[in-house]
This record gives structure tokens, C-alpha cells and sequence, in this order.
């Protein structure tokens, strides 16, 4: 905010300016923050609308009968009317994840999260959800690494980078998670031996709605979300994403937690 008006927002920069001063930029962004807001209220609202008509379409489809034996027609319309549903409200779902988050005042020292056990829990669904796809999980987890932290945001973050794995690896694939200290704080690490991911869309892929492959990603039922809501979740715990992909090789996705942000070690 401006020093002497309230209600203005401004951006600074300094900038060298010769050899021995500095220049101070200050661009008022009072609209742009003011739109940025509005669209945020937009969305969040939106979504919750959205939300109530959507359960009660989605409970009369659960009910209609529509097994093998009706018409196919009928058989068909169903499964499909069931499933885009489904992926409306995963749609729905994560943009209320993500205003809440993008809203989200919660103080990160308040709180200790217990990650071995959220990450057990991770493990326990991510092993779920692998019945088709076949691969080779492993966690490594240290024991006594506990930080402080939103938990519900910190779990969103790494379900959605481990759930991405187990989606976008080829069957019969393996991935591996790392939760472990390092030299700055604690490091969450997914790594799988998937496809890869071309350097152009690499930079791109924490926008909204950014997907490599459309039409792929659309298949695995995600709402193209995901990654968007780990970068608002890290930056609200200082931190950001790291991703390192070569075609062919796989991916890994990880972040490192500042040491400052380690409750508790063994
Ligand atoms: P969604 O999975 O819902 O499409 P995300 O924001 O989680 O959305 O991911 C964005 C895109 O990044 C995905 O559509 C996919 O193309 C790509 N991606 C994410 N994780 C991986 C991965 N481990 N390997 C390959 N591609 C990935």
C-alpha cells in the first residue's frame, strides 16, 4: 500500500542509476489490484453457485437406473452424463481449493504438520489408485520430520504432484517420493521414469488450466488445476516448485521447505 494514501496500491523497483545512486520506481497498480480482487470474488462465488445444482444432478444420475441390460442408447447416455459430472465437480472442487487458498490468511507458524503421517496416508491412496497402472511405488520417509504449516494446503500439494505421477507415467512405470532434509531445510521430491516433459511447456505448467496434452490429461479426469494450487500453496509457505523433466526419462517435481519452517527432528 501507499505510505500516505490508504486506498492506493503501489509496485516499487529500484533500480542502479549511475555509479553511485539508485532510482526508485513506484507504479500505481490500484486498478490492477482492485480487478485482481474482483476476479477472485468472481470465481469464488461462481463455483460455490455452482456447487448445490450440480450434487442434486449428480444424486438423481447415482439412482436412475441404467445398468447392462437397460437400452444402450440409455446405457451410454448415462455413463457419460455420470462421468462429466464427475470431472465438473473435480473442476469445481479444485477452484474452490484454489480461491481459498489464493484468500488464505492462515498464519504457517501456528501449526505443526505430522508429514510422515500425511505422507503414509498419500501413500496408502496413491497405492489405490495404482490397480491399473501397475507401478513400482516407493516412499522414502524421514521418520521424525514434522514442520509447521497449513496441513490441508501442504497435503494438497504433495497428493496432487504424487497423483500426477501415478497418471502420467506410462503403465508398469516406477516412482519415487522423497521427504529428507537437506542443506537449506526439508525436501519433498517426486520422481517417476515417465515420458517427460518438453522444455517449452515446462515454464507454463502452473498456469491455470495449462495441459501438455489435452485431450490426455482430459482422460485422466484433472482439471487441469492441479499444479496451479501447489505454486499457491508453496508460496505461501516460501517456497516454490522445481521441475526437471527429460523426454524420454521422466520428471521430478520437489520443493524445499526453509529450515526455519522444521518443527521437529529425530
Ligand atoms: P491436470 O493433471 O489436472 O491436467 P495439473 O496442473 O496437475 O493438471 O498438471 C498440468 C499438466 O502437467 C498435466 O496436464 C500434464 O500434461 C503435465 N504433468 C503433470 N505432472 C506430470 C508428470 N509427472 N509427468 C508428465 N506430465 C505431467
Amino acid at each position: 500500500p501507499s505510505p500516505t494514501n490508504p486506498n492506493k496500491t503501489f509496485e516499487y523497483r529500484i533500480m542502479p542509476y549511475g555509479d553511485a545512486h539508485l532510482l526508485l520506481i513506484a507504479r500505481d497498480i490500484t486498478r490492477v489490484s482492485q480487478l485482481e480482487e474482483m476476479r477472485k470474488d468472481f470465481v469464488a462465488n461462481v463455483s460455490h453457485e455452482l456447487r448445490t445444482p450440480l450434487t442434486v444432478i449428480n444424486g438423481y444420475l447415482e439412482i436412475l437406473p441404467h445398468d447392462e441390460k437397460s437400452d444402450p442408447f440409455v446405457h451410454k447416455a448415462m455413463t457419460e452424463m455420470i462421468s462429466q459430472t464427475q470431472r465438473m465437480q473435480n473442476l469445481i472442487e479444485d477452484l474452490l481449493v484454489l480461491s481459498r487458498i489464493e484468500a488464505s490468511s492462515e498464519r504457517i507458524y501456528e501449526n505443526i504438520v505430522n508429514m510422515p503421517s500425511v505422507l503414509a496416508q498419500i501413500e496408502r491412496e496413491a497405492q489405490a489408485l495404482n490397480k491399473q497402472k501397475q507401478h513400482r511405488i516407493v516412499f522414502h520417509i524421514a521418520p521424525d520430520l514434522y514442520i509447521y504449516g497449513v496441513e490441508t494446503e501442504i497435503r494438497s500439494a504433495c497428493s496432487n504432484l504424487v497423483f500426477n505421477a501415478v497418471h502420467y507415467t506410462p503403465s508398469e512405470g516406477e516412482i519415487h517420493v522423497y521427504w529428507e532434509t537437506c542443506e537449506t531445510g526439508a525436501r519433498f521430491a517426486v520422481v517417476d521414469n515417465g515420458d517427460g516433459i518438453e522444455a517449452t511447456h515446462v515454464n507454463r505448467l502452473t498456469e491455470r488450466f495449462y495441459r501438455v496434452d489435452k485431450a490426455r490429461s482430459r482422460k485422466t479426469g484433472g482439471s487441469g488445476l492441479g499444479l496451479s494450487i501447489v505454486k499457491h500453496v508453496l508460496s505461501h509457505h516460501n517456497s516454490r516448485l522445481d521441475i526437471a523433466s527429460t523426454v524420454g526419462e521422466g520428471s521430478q517435481f520437489s520443493f524445499v521447505l526453509d529450515r526455519e519452517l522444521i518443527a521437529e527432528q529425530g
